[in-house]
C-alpha cells in the first residue's frame, strides 16, 4: 500500500500538451476513479503514475519517495487493461503463475499466492482451461488475478470493463470494489463512465481537458459541481443549463430569471443586478403535468421516452429553443406536439457565473 502524490505534473508530446499541472494525492488503500471525457488524458495520467511514461514537468512520489525515475516493478505497480492480453496458448493457472515464474519466486509461494487469486475471483474450477475456453468476464478476472498475485504496492485500472456487456459490466463492478475492501490496496480506477465513477469510488477525480476539474465524494460533485464542465459531465441524463440574469436581491435570496424558467430565488447574497449567469436544473427536478401548480412554465413536448416505471421528456420551455430534459419516476402519457405544465423544483438550483463557469451557489 502507498500513498500517491503528484506535483505539478505536466505532460506534452511534442508541441501537445496534453496533462497541465496535476497536484493530487492519493491516501493509502483508497480507491479513486479517475473519469472524464474520451482523449482528456486519463491514461496518460494512469501511465505517468505507472512509470510507463515518463511526465514533461513535476513531481511524483509513492510514499514520499520520488519515483518519477523509477520503473513500473521498482514502483511496485500492477496494472489492468481493457484489453486482456493473457497468452492464448497457456492455461488459466499458467497466466496467473507466470510473471511471478520470471521473478523467480519459490514454487510453493507461487503457488499459494495463485490459489488465493483463484479463490478470491471465484476461477478456482477453469484453473486448467485456455482463455479461448473462457467468457468475457472470466478472461478480465484471470487478468485481474495476474494483478493480484503480484501482491502490488498500488493497482492501476485502465478501463477495465469496456469489452464487457452491460449487465457482466454491473457485475464485474461490484467484484472489483468487493476486492479493494479485501486487499486494501491503493487502487486508482480510469473510467469514462460517470455512472461507473459515482458507483465504485469513494473518491472521483474529474479529469477534463487535462485539468483537474474537481476532485470529491460522488454526492459533493452531484450535488456541488464546481463549474459547468463537471456540472455537465456527472449526472444522467445530463444538467440543464440555461442563461440567465440576476434581477436583484431580496434579503437573503437572490432573483434570477431565464427565458425557460422564468424567475427563481436562490440563497445567495449580494450580486450585482443584470449580471450574467447560468442556472443548473437536473432533469429529475421538474415537476410535470397536474404536479406543477400554479404559476407553472409551459413545455413543448418534442420526444417522450418511456421505460414503463420511469419517463424522459425532451422539449422546449417557454418557446425557447433550447432542449431541456425532464426526468419523472412514473409513466407519464404524452405525445410529442403536446403542451405541458413544467414547474423548476425550489431547492435544486445550481448558478454558475456566465464567463468563467464557476459554481456561485445554490440550493
Ligand atoms: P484518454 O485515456 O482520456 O482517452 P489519453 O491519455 O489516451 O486520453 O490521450 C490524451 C491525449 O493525448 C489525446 O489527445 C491523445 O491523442 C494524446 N496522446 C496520447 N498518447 C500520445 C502519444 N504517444 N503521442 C501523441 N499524442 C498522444
Ligand atoms: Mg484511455
Amino acid at each position: 500500500m502507498a500513498t500517491i502524490q503528484m506535483k505539478g505534473v505536466t505532460k506534452s508530446y511534442g508541441l501537445l500538451d496534453v496533462i497541465h499541472g496535476v497536484d493530487l494525492r492519493i491516501e493509502e488503500g483508497e480507491f479513486v476513479a479517475l473519469v472524464g471525457p474520451s482523449g482528456c488524458g486519463k491514461s496518460t495520467m494512469l501511465r505517468m503514475i505507472a512509470g510507463l511514461e515518463t511526465i514533461s514537468n513535476g513531481q511524483i512520489a509513492f510514499d514520499d519517495e520520488v519515483v518519477n525515475d523509477m520503473t513500473p516493478s521498482e514502483r511496485g505497480i500492477s496494472m489492468v487493461f481493457q484489453s486482456y492480453a493473457l497468452y492464448p496458448h497457456l492455461s488459466v493457472r499458467k497466466n496467473l503463475s507466470f510473471g511471478l515464474e520470471n521473478l523467480r519466486m519459490p514454487r510453493e509461494e507461487i503457488r499459494t499466492r495463485v490459489a488465493e487469486a483463484a479463490r478470491m475471483l471465484e476461477l478456482d474450477d477453469y484453473l486448467d482451461r485456455k482463455p479461448k475456453a473462457l467468457s468475457g468476464g472470466q478472461r478480465q478476472r484471470v487478468a485481474i488475478g495476474r494483478a493480484i498475485v503480484r501482491q502490488p504496492r498500488v493497482f492501476l485500472f485502465d478501463e477495465p470493463l469496456s469489452n464487457l456487456d452491460a449487465k457482466l459490466r454491473v457485475q464485474t463492478r461490484g467484484e472489483i470494489t468487493r476486492l479493494h475492501k479485501q486487499l486494501g490496496t491503493t487502487m486508482i480506477y480510469v473510467t469514462h463512465d460517470p455512472v461507473e465513477a459515482m458507483t465504485m469510488a469513494k473518491k472521483i477525480v474529474v479529469l477534463i481537458g487535462g485539468h483537474i476539474e474537481q476532485v470529491g465524494r460522488p454526492l459533493d460533485l452531484f450535488e456541488r459541481p464546481a463549474n459547468l464542465f463537471v456540472a455537465g459531465f456527472i449526472g444522467s441524463p445530463r444538467m440543464n443549463i440555461f442563461d440567465a440574469t440576476v434581477i436583484g436581491t431580496e434579503g437573503e435570496v437572490l432573483r434570477v430569471r431565464s427565458a425557460e424558467t422564468g424567475d427563481m430565488l436562490v440563497p445567495l447574497p449580494g450580486m450585482a443586478p443584470g449580471r450574467a449567469v447560468k442556472i443548473g436544473l437536473r432533469p429529475s427536478h421538474f415537476a410535470l403535468g397536474e404536479e406543477a401548480g400554479e404559476g407553472a412554465q409551459s413545455l413543448i413536448v418534442d420526444q417522450v421516452e418511456s421505460l414503463g416505471h420511469e419517463t424522459y421528456i425532451y422539449g422546449r420551455l417557454n418557446g425557447t429553443g433550447t432542449t431541456t430534459i425532464i426526468h419523472v419516476q412514473n409513466h407519464l402519457e404524452a405525445e410529442p406536439g403536446d403542451t405541458l405544465p413544467a414547474a423548476p423544483r425550489g431547492g435544486h438550483v445550481h448558478l454558475f457565473d456566465a464567463s468563467s463557469g464557476l459554481r456561485l451557489g445554490g440550493a
